[in-house]
């Protein structure tokens, strides 16, 4: 019962989240929908960390960005990780809960693999020691790096959020990222089903609730 929405900046995560949790509560499940980095008041302490939001809000002057390095990266994320598991979904799961994640442990191997070089064995052994499942089913919604570039452009700055990654990066980072989601997904095609997002945002919600219904149904 859960399930992780995965894919680059623009592939239309949060649309797709949205359009599951509306097809489980029809079916009257209870639906936990959360996100990584974060998921519970710790963790989303350390996405703020993390994606720099500045204190204060907009229009206010944020401080001088740090880029972290990628180990500090990776440790942060998989630290946030490990009280996600531990406070939200797991407990969500034990009661009966569906659990629908905006992120989960294949991020880690895209971007802080596939993007910045860590080793894989690495992170397999922290996903192995610290975060110790799995989900069920993840939706890989891919998308052309360009593409996605195009769909973001001003998100952030509009949302009042610190430099994201879409800015900072450039394209052979991004690239790099699909390269590793989809090698993923070729590594697991049971559980790692890919959505074409280059598609209109409603038909690539419909596809991936199609894909839900056929794990339901399974
Ligand atoms: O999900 P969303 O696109 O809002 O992701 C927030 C930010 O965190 C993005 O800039 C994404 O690139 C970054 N991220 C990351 N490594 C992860 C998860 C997210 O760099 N493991
Ligand atoms: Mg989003």
């Amino acid at each position: 019962r859960f399930v992780s929405l995965e894919g680059g900046e623009g592939a239309g995560k949060t649309t797709v989240l949205n359009a599951l949790r509306e097809a489980l509560l029809q079916d009257g499940r209870e639906v936990v929908s959360t996100r990584e980095p974060g998921g519970t008041p710790l963790a989303e302490q350390i996405r703020e960390l993390l994606l720099n939001v500045p204190v204060g809000g907009p229009g206010q002057e944020r401080p001088a960005h740090e880029k972290p390095a990628a180990e500090t990266e990776l440790l942060l994320m998989f630290a946030a990780r490990a009280q996600h598991v531990r406070e939200t979904i797991l407990p969500a799961l034990e009661r009966g809960a569906w659990v629908i994640s905006d992120r989960f442990t294949d991020s880690s191997y895209a971007y802080q693999g596939g993007g910045r070089g860590l080793d894989i064995a690495f992170i397999a052994e922290l996903e192995r020691r610290v975060v110790g499942l799995q989900p069920g089913l993840t939706l890989l919604l891919d998308l052309g790096v360009a593409q996605g570039r195009e769909r973001t452009r001003g998100r952030d700055l509009a949302f009042g959020n610190g430099p994201d990654r879409i800015e900072r990066e450039r394209d052979d980072f991004f690239e790099n990222v699909r390269r590793a989601f989809l090698a993923r997904a070729r590594a697991e095609p049971e559980r790692v089903r890919v959505v074409d997002a280059s598609q209109p945002a409603r038909e690539v919600a419909a596809d991936a609730v199609a894909i839900l219904r056929m794990f339901i149904a399974r």
